[in-house]
Order: C-alpha cells, then structure tokens, then sequence
C-alpha cells in the first residue's frame, strides 16, 4: 500500500500510523517534517462522489480562510483523490494537511473556550452560506438532523425498554413539532459533526475543526445545535454551558427566533441519532468502542432534557439572546374564565391551582414551563404522554374505531391478554368507558345473579360519579353535602389498623371487623370493597378481613366485588391485583383509571355464572366501550407494563419509598403511620402527642410540597392522609426528592 501511495500523492512515507476509531481508515502519514492524514474508502461511487464534494468544500474554505481547516493535497497527476487497488481490492485514497491541537475533548472547558467555539462555527458558516455542492445537497441520511426518522429503524436495537421509550418520545415530540417547520428553516451546507472529537483547540481557544466528512445540507440551526449538544451533554448543567455557544454564535450569525424554539427540540433529536446509531453499532459489532464513547453522555442528557419543559428551555435560550418571551395569562386569570364556563363543583387542587401544559414519563409541566414531580397521578401509570401508548392510539385511530357490534381482532387479543392476568374462573369481560360505568355495571351483574336485594359497602368507600355510584360511595352518600344513605344500603366500618377501635387480641384486627360486617348481611346482593382503600386514606385490609366476609356473602346469596380501579395493573408491587393480598377470589373486579394511561377505558371482569345470568336480561350495549382504539391502548399498557418490567419497579421503588418515609416517621411524630403496598402509599399526619388527625398540617405539607414543585394529594374521612401513588416508572431517586422535601417541610416546622 505504501509505495502506490507514494508514487500516486508523490510523497515520501517515513511513518504510517493507524488511527482508531473511525468508519472509515484513516492514517497519521510522517513525511520528513510534515504530517498528513491519510484518508482510505472501499471504493464506491457514492464513497467517490463524497469524498469529492468534501474535497471541494474544504477547497472553498481553505481558500477564504486557511490554516483552520484540513487542505487536500493533489497527487501527481493534480487529482484530490486516487484510486489505488490494494490486494486486488479498489479504494479511494485523499490526503489532508494535518491541524495541531488539542481535541476538545481532552481539554477543561471554561467559557472562553466555549465562546470561541461558537463565533468559530459562526464564522465557518457564514463562509458556508455561500457554497453549494449538488452532491453533497442531495445526500439523505442518518445522521442528519432533518432525516431524524431514518433513525427509526435502529430503535430496535437499543437493549433497555426504559431507554427506548424515551428516544422514542423525543422522536414522537420531533415529529410533532419540528417536521412541519422544517421546510421554512434556512438551509445551508453544513459541517454537521462539531463534536470534541472534531475540534481542535489551542491555549483555551478553538483553532480548527476536521472530519467533514458528515457535510450536510441542512438547516442552518442543526450546526450549532450539533454544537450545544456535544459541547455541553457530559455537564451536570447542559443548558448552562450549550447557552454560551449559542450566545457567542449568535453575536457572529444572528439566529431566528423560530430557529431558537426549536433547539430542545434539535437537541434532543441529535442525541437519539447518537444512541440509536450506537445501539446499531453495538449489535453489528460489540468490538467498535468508538461508536459507544458518546453514548453514556448522551443519554444522561436525554434523560436531563426529558424532565426540562421545551417552553423553559425556549423561554432560556430566548432570554438569554434577548429576545423577549411571550407572557403566559396569569393563573387567578385562568381561574376566573374556567368559572366562567364550568362549576367550581369541579374542584381545583391546591390553594395556588396550577396551570399546565405537557408532561412527559413522572414529570409535568407548567405553563410557565415549571417542572413538577408527579408522585400523585396514578392514572397515567406507566407515565404521561407515554410514546407506545400515543403510537398503539393513533395507529388503531387510522385504521378502525368501530363498536363491538361488529367483529374486530383487537378485542379478542386485548379482552384474552387481560383475562390472563386473572384465575381461570374470571373469564368474562365487559369493556366500558370509565371506572363508575365499570362499579355501575358490576353493580347490575350482582343484581341480575344474586336474588338478594341490598348492597353492603365501606365506610369511606368511593366507587365513581353516577347515581348509582353514589348510592354505594360512603365518601359521598355521607359527606355533609351527601345524599345520605339510601335503604338497599348496608354499610360496614372501616376495618383500619390505625388508631383502630380495636386492639389486636386473639383474633387479630381483622376477624373483628369482619365479624361486625358480617352481623347483618341478610339480603345481601354483593359486597363491594378496594382492596386498599384509596379514599378511606389508603387503608390496607387486615389480614383475615376479607376472607371471611366473602365467605359468609356468598353463603348468603351474594357476590363479592373487588374495585381495582386504584390498585390495579400491578402498581401494588407483590401483587397484580389487590385482591391477590389477601388470598380471596372476588366474583366480580372493577377496573379504570391506569387501564388506558389516561384514556378512558374501564372494565368488568367476572365469572361464566354471572355474565349467564346476565346474559339472559335486555341486551347490553356502551357506543364506546370496548372499541378498537381503546382496545389497542389498554393492549399498549400490558405490553409496556412487561416490557419495561414495571410491576418489580413498583416494588422496588415503593419498598424503598416507604422505608424512607418510615425513617423520617421514626424523627417526626406528625407522622402517625406509613402504609400501603408498592407505589400506592399513604402517610397519616397527626397531631404529636393525641396522635388525632391533623388535617390542618397534611394540607400544609401537601401546599408546600407543591411550591417544591412535587404533587400529593391528601385524603382519608379527616383529609390528614398524604396520598402518594406516583406513575410506576417512578424512580428511587424521585422518591427520595420527595422524602427529602417532606424533611425539610417538617423541619421548618
Ligand atoms: N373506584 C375507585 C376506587 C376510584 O378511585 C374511582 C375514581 N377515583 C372510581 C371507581 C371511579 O372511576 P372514574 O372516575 O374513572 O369513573
């Protein structure tokens, strides 16, 4: 190889080393007192055609402005490049002048540095600007921006269900929101590669930058954006350090406001190119180390980016340019024109409501672009705005969204997924649209079976919003406001362990609430009860508790419903049912809220027996439920759910969660109690020496728990119950902010 070389470029080779780490071969080529890159391609036609028009790109800027950029050296016949066969095998060979420096990477990085490193790229792009090159202009390609889509392929190849969700949803917010804009952008022939392995450094200033070989032309935005990323994705402070390359940019090459709005956006969409790319990489070859040097940054910076709002970090750079941002209506604004329209009977959360915007995973976000930590929400459980479940939606909305009038697979694929997570004798479902509708209906099966006229609830149960809901909801039949309680209504006490009535004696807590339930259950249709009473202020069963009530419903005529509309779908951590705790069968199960991760989906499980019965009555028909749509995103949860392995998540994280909380109630006697089971927790604050409740402070911590941005809700008869019942890909890490935050709340006490 070494003497075609010298004989094709006319130079003499004292020294050729290899250098690792690129595509394609690259060599320091030592002649006398000169180096040199040596640049081999398996000859292609494309390979030629590129490596040309990166030829003649770097002609037109050593010509304006030479010493900073690589120089092609001519062989002896004046060509750019030669193609030379080796071993019978055909290549392309270029030589470029060597640049000095230190690489970016290997230097500390201070603002000098990188305010030289944006009025360079402003500087090289305005000489850009003028040039154009077809080949170069037509080449559609991975690794830019504007092509993020063609990326789509590789997100197979990423290993972890966590990881892979969150390129997806950045990739679901770039199509969103950047594709249709692109066409408007200014575009220009770009470097597009300015990361700290490209750019050379001298005395803390950027003197150079090489590898052209990722030209692209594309919107002028994507180079600094390139810039912002790598520059900044290995810093605890990304946004900090990518603001000092934009500012220097801009004062160079003023952007446009519609080109700042979009740098998150950018952003974000160049690290996914990078870990698709080195997830791909990894597959095809394990032994490339090179490919995956980024890829630990890069998705400590996705991860970043995922709990930053776009609006804060638009309004950031914005402001950070000068540029004014628009002024969002005040909250006591958005309250009055709510009122306007719609009942305060509709109730707003906190004493300082907030406004919101977007969400992404366990976080939300304001308006003003605030992050708040999600430890509340327990409807969009496996997180918000989750990308599978957007994408299983809209599919299905594209193809069919029908009603269960007509034949469908999806039906019978999510109505059998779903019975597989139950016994073999639930073997029915019912889809509808909402847990009340679901409580309703299973109210409705009972009757229809059971020949049994009265409905035993709970004390503080809650079952939904309709008439009949209501009728069985101790927390609203008997609120001051309440309706009261009708006749067909027996209702049976709380059986919690705090602050219980009773001691724990011979037979436990639970055989002796059991028993007061049991006193009178003549006439009794069905039972209905949580399995951790969400309302009540997340009050577990006793242990025993329900065992014998079911027994002595059944051997009465009645049936037993469990509302797993809270405690479903495997957020209770052991368990994927909250039945499942207490080692009971229930004949009927109510299921909502985290079926659809927010779409409104709910359902009725029950036995051959009682959908027969059922069955032999006046048909049963809901327009929605059970349609395809909702079919295909109650489908998406289960799939996500095992995928991403989150029902051991919850345990995990909720056995961690309260542990810590049952540190602090070791600290601080406020807190009476610390119960519940995975991520479905509840903590009682009580007065320090009564152990009454202390609805007064539980509002206080829940208040200021949101000015930290953290969002709890409170429940229980006395409203003194901290609820806590997070999405379930809430981390160890989120719970402890939360711990920490009540620590810190109690503290100041
Ligand atoms: N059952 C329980 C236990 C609930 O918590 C709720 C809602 N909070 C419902 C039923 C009613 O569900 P939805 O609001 O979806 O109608």
């Amino acid at each position: 190889m070494i003497n075609s070389i010298e004989n094709a470029f006319g130079i003499k080779i004292d020294k050729l080393k290899k250098l690792s780490g690129y595509d394609n071969e690259n060599y320091l080529l030592v002649s006398g007192k000169s180096k040199y890159i040596l640049k081999k391609y398996p000859f292609t036609k494309e390979n030629h055609k590129l490596v040309t028009a990166e030829n003649d790109c770097l002609q037109f800027l050593n010509k304006e402005d030479p010493s900073i950029y690589p120089k092609p050296v001519s062989g002896i016949e004046g060509s750019l490049t030669e193609i030379l066969s080796i071993n019978k095998k055909k290549y392309v060979f270029r030589i470029l002048s060597y640049i000095e420096g230190k690489f970016l990477g290997e230097v500390n990085h201070d603002k000098k540095l990188f305010n030289s490193l944006g009025s360079f790229l402003a500087k090289m792009n305005k000489l850009m600007i003028k040039y154009n090159n077809d080949a170069i202009s037509s080449r559609i390609w991975e690794w830019d921006i504007q092509y993020l889509h063609l990326n789509n392929k590789y997100i197979d190849d990423i290993p972890k269900a966590e990881n892979k969700k969150l390129v997806l949803y950045f990739f679901q917010q770039f199509e969103e929101v950047v594709f249709p804009k692109l066409p408007y952008l200014r575009k220009s022939i770009i470097h597009n590669d300015a990361n700290e392995w490209n750019i050379l450094t001298n005395k803390g200033k950027v003197t150079g930058i090489i590898d052209f070989g990722d030209l692209a032309y594309s919107q002028l935005v994507n180079e600094v954006a390139i810039a912002m990323t790598y520059g900044s994705y290995d810093k605890d402070d990304p946004l900090h350090y990518s603001t000092i390359i934009l500012e220097s940019y801009h004062k160079i090459l003023p952007l446009k406001k519609e080109e700042i709005s979009l740098l998150y956006y950018l952003i974000s969409a160049m690290l996914c190119i990078s870990v698709c790319n080195s997830a791909h990489s990894r597959k095809n070859n394990p032994k490339n180390k090179h490919a995956l040097i980024s890829e630990k940054n890069a998705w400590k910076m996705l991860i970043a980016l995922s709990k930053l709002s776009p609006v804060y970090v638009e309004n950031h750079y914005m402001k950070s340019l000068g540029f004014t941002v628009k002024k969002k209506k005040k909250v006591n604004q958005l309250i009055k024109n709510r009122h306007k329209i719609i009942s305060p009977i509709l109730s707003l959360s906190y004493k300082n409501p907030i406004a919101m915007d977007r969400s992404a995973f366990q976080y939300m976000f304001d308006i003003h672009g605030k992050t708040y930590l999600d430890a509340y929400n327990n409807v969009p459980h496996v997180g918000h705005s989750h990308p599978k479940v957007i994408e299983a939606a809209s599919k299905q909305m594209k193809k069919l969204n029908t009603n269960t009038r007509y034949l469908y697979d999806i039906i019978q694929i999510y109505g059998s997924r779903l019975l597989n997570k139950f016994p073999k004798t639930l073997n029915k479902i019912y889809f509808v649209n909402s847990g009340s509708e679901a409580s309703d209906l299973a109210i409705k099966l009972a009757l229809s079976y059971s020949k049994n006229k009265k409905i035993m609830v709970m004390e503080n149960g809650y079952h939904g919003n309709t008439q009949r809901c209501t009728d069985i909801s101790d927390y609203k039949f008997n609120n001051k406001k309440g309706q009261g309680k009708k006749d067909y209504i027996i209702k049976v006490p709380m059986p919690n362990e705090f602050n219980s009535k009773y001691s724990k004696g011979k037979n436990g807590i639970g055989i002796q609430y059991a028993n007061d339930a049991i006193k009178n259950i003549e006439n009794v249709a069905a039972f209905i009860c949580e399995p951790i009473l969400g309302c009540g202020g997340q009050v577990p069963l006793p242990g025993g508790y329900l065992n014998k009530v079911y027994n002595k419903i059944r051997n009465n005529g009645g049936v037993c419903i469990s509302d797993e509309v809270q405690t479903g779908f495997g957020r209770l951590g052991n368990v994927f049912w909250g039945y499942e705790m207490y080692d009971v069968i229930p004949d009927i199960v109510i299921l909502g809220k985290p079926m659809g991760n927010g779409h409104p989906i709910g359902a009725v499980v029950t036995t051959d027996d009682i959908a027969n019965s059922f069955g032999k009555g006046v048909e049963f028909f809901s327009s929605f439920g059970g349609n395809p749509v909702s079919c295909a995103v109650g489908l998406s949860v289960l799939d996500i759910i095992e995928e991403e392995n989150l029902q051991e998540n919850a345990k995990n994280v909720g056995n961690y969660y309260m542990s810590e909380l049952k540190k602090l109630q070791k600290q601080y006697k406020f807190i009476g109690d610390v119960r519940g089971s995975g991520l479905f927790i509840g903590i009682e604050i009580v007065e320090k020496n009564t152990k009454k409740p202390n609805t007064e402070l539980a509002q206080k911590i829940k208040n200021n728990l949101r000015e930290k941005h953290i969002l709890v809700g409170t429940d229980g008869p006395f409203n003194n119950v901290i609820k806590s019942k997070p999405p379930i890909c809430f981390t160890k890490e989120n719970a402890k902010t939360v711990v920490d935050s009540i620590k810190d709340i109690l503290k100041k006490l």
